[in-house]
């Protein structure tokens, strides 16, 4: 296993916007503060969303939608650069009324409300590219 060096940078503590989209909100903050790799967390509920799952044969993303409210139980997530842009890859475990859940690759998600907590990684930059073998965008470390 191959691993990179980085150090603690700045914490960003957010409340993501009522009806904004989980995943390009949390992009847009990164971009527009700087943050070319980070880690985070969110916790919170969403009106909608939609979650993926790669076929590990077909090399596809598969997706399902969740069309009702669901809690946030547990989204984590990191961002990197992605064709040089800033790149928000998310998992989440959404809840329904009965505490069943459902969990994925988060592809898309309505926000109720979210709290997201950031962590900001200072070192070498993390970048997507390519991966042959599992036809992913992986990390290039
Ligand atoms: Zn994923």
């Amino acid at each position: 296993m191959k691993g990179s060096k980085h150090e603690l940078g700045r914490v960003v503590i957010a409340r993501l916007k009522y009806d904004s989209e989980l995943v390009r909100s949390i992009t847009e903050l990164a971009r527009e503060r700087g943050i070319k790799n980070a880690t985070f967390t969110v916790i919170g509920a969403v009106k909608r969303a939609k979650l993926g799952y790669y076929d590990q044969k077909r090399h596809e993303y598969r997706s399902f939608s969740l069309e009702t409210p669901h809690e946030l139980v547990s989204c984590i997530g990191n961002i990197s650069l992605k064709e040089g842009e800033t790149f928000a890859h998310l998992h989440g475990v959404f809840a329904d009324e009965e505490g069943n859940t459902k969990a994925g690759h988060v592809i898309e998600a309505t926000v109720f409300a979210a709290e997201l907590y950031l962590q900001e990684l200072v070192g070498p930059e993390l970048v997507r590219k390519y991966d042959e073998i599992t036809g992913l965008s992986l990390w290039e470390i």
